[in-house]
């Protein structure tokens, strides 16, 4: 059989540990035998970022700019145990971060949903996509220990000294000691957001929620309303419509509520804070870790796709001892197939984006036949099966594929 042409090559992003192996095993057995696979190929595992001092990093994104779609490994954070493990330089930036501060991205986290397996939560009967607004807020914040009875105040200076845009505001009058905290965010932050997320809700044809606590915040998340507001009325009403999906605001409270009685099957933009906490609570509603894939996408429509999950350190020192893991490689096949289909419907090529398809379809199916990795296993309805490796999986997703 001749093999899938592409014509521009994917961004790959190749990183450590367990995903590095998984990496390699599914380009290996699920896609190299059918695509003629044309990737621009950066190492981001975790010594070569140290040996070219990082800048690996910032290359891998400046390429996803210049070709549009990028695919990427899960990557080792280093934390202090990590630069004495690997001996390294320094304690190398989280290379997530640095890509998407280059790419001014929005994160997107979506479940992969398999018959069967099922979400915890007994009325999603469809994805839920939470979609993480990454810049500012208390990630970004100040904060005092406050000693003694004294005054807090929050002062604006404007750089071109304009004294009517000087702003003072008493934040409270303490009485004794207590704490305090300032935070910020942006126009220009917010209303990137605001449109990677409109955009990713019609290129997916999925309703858009949007959710802040603007009754209570009456300047700042009121902010954030707005903006949202604006943007869509000036640039995505006519699409929304054109496509039957709806933009919903809403209280943040009142959306939880309402996710928790829904159907799925729509984005919930959150703040940054609320992004956090609530896209661990989908993801471990929806079972399992390893079923969530992530989706970065540029206010230009540049997109970076990868698994949720990181490098699953513990599976990878078992492998080294010469064991075979039961690791899922859901997330990173579907991490694939995404950058495949992206890439296919830039690039006009019907048969590559059938092929992420019918990858997709296989590895659903694989698992739907009662073969599946050891996190999913315990989470089937009725009678469990017995989990296989992660090699024996691919295997059984390949002979589907030639079937
Ligand atoms: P993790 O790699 O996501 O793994 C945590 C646990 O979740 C695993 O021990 C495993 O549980 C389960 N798990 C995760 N993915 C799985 C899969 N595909 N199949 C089966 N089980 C899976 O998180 P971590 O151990 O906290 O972090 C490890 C490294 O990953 C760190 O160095 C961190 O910096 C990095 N990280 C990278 C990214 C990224 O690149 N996007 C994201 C998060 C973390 P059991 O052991 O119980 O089987
Ligand atoms: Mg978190």
């Amino acid at each position: 059989m001749a093999k899938i042409q592409m014509k521009t090559p994917l961004v790959e992003m190749d990183g450590d540990e367990m995903t590095r192996i998984l990496w390699k095993q599914i380009k290996d057995t699920l896609i190299l035998p059918f695509v003629d696979l044309k990737t621009e190929y950066y190492d981001l595992g975790l010594k070569h970022r140290d040996e070219t001092d990082d800048k690996i990093t910032v290359e891998s994104a400046e390429a996803t700019k210049k070709y549009g779609v990028a695919v990427k490994c899960a990557t080792i954070t280093p934390n202090a145990q990590r630069v004495e493990e690997y001996s390294l330089k320094k304690q190398w930036k989280s290379p997530n971060g640095t890509i998407r501060a280059i790419l001014d991205g929005t994160v997107f986290r979506a479940p992969i949903m398999v018959k069967g397996v099922s979400p915890t939560v007994r009325t999603w009967k469809k994805p839920l996509t939470i979609a993480r607004h990454a810049y500012g807020d208390i990630y970004k914040d100040v904060e005092m220990n406050i000693p003694c009875a004294g005054t807090l105040k929050m002062t604006f200076e404007p750089s071109d000294g304009d004294a009517a845009k000087r702003q003072e505001e008493v934040v409270f009058e303490y009485k004794g000691p207590g704490v305090a905290m300032a935070m910020h965010n942006l126009e220009k932050s917010i209303s990137s957001f605001a449109r990677a997320c409109f955009k990713y809700a019609l290129d997916t044809k999925q309703d858009l929620w949007f959710s802040t606590k603007d009754t209570i915040s009456k300047k700042y998340d009121q902010t954030f309303k707005l903006i949202f507001e604006d943007v869509f009325e000036k640039e995505f009403k006519a699409g929304f419509e054109k496509e039957g999906i709806t933009y919903f605001y809403t209280l943040i409270d009142d959306a939880v509520a309402r996710v928790i009685r829904s159907e799925g099957g729509f984005i919930w933009a959150c703040k940054n804070y609320d992004g956090d906490v609530m896209s661990d609570m989908v993801s471990t509603a929806f079972g399992s870790l390893a079923m969530m894939t992530s989706v970065l996408v540029a206010p230009d429509g540049t997109t970076e796709f990868e698994a949720a999950h990181g490098t699953v350190t513990k599976h990878y020192y078992r492998y080294l001892k010469g064991e075979q893991t039961s690791t899922n490689p859901m997330a990173t096949i579907f991490a694939w197939t995404g950058a495949l289909k992206k890439r296919g419907q830039l690039d006009k090529l019907p048969a590559l984006e059938a092929f992420a398809d019918r990858l997709e379809q296989a590895s659903l199916d694989t698992i739907r036949s009662g073969i599946m990795t050891g996190d999913l296993a315990g989470l089937v309805e009725g009678e469990r099966p017995a989990p296989v490796t992660s090699e024996a999986f691919l295997k059984a997703i390949r002979t589907r594929m030639e079937a």
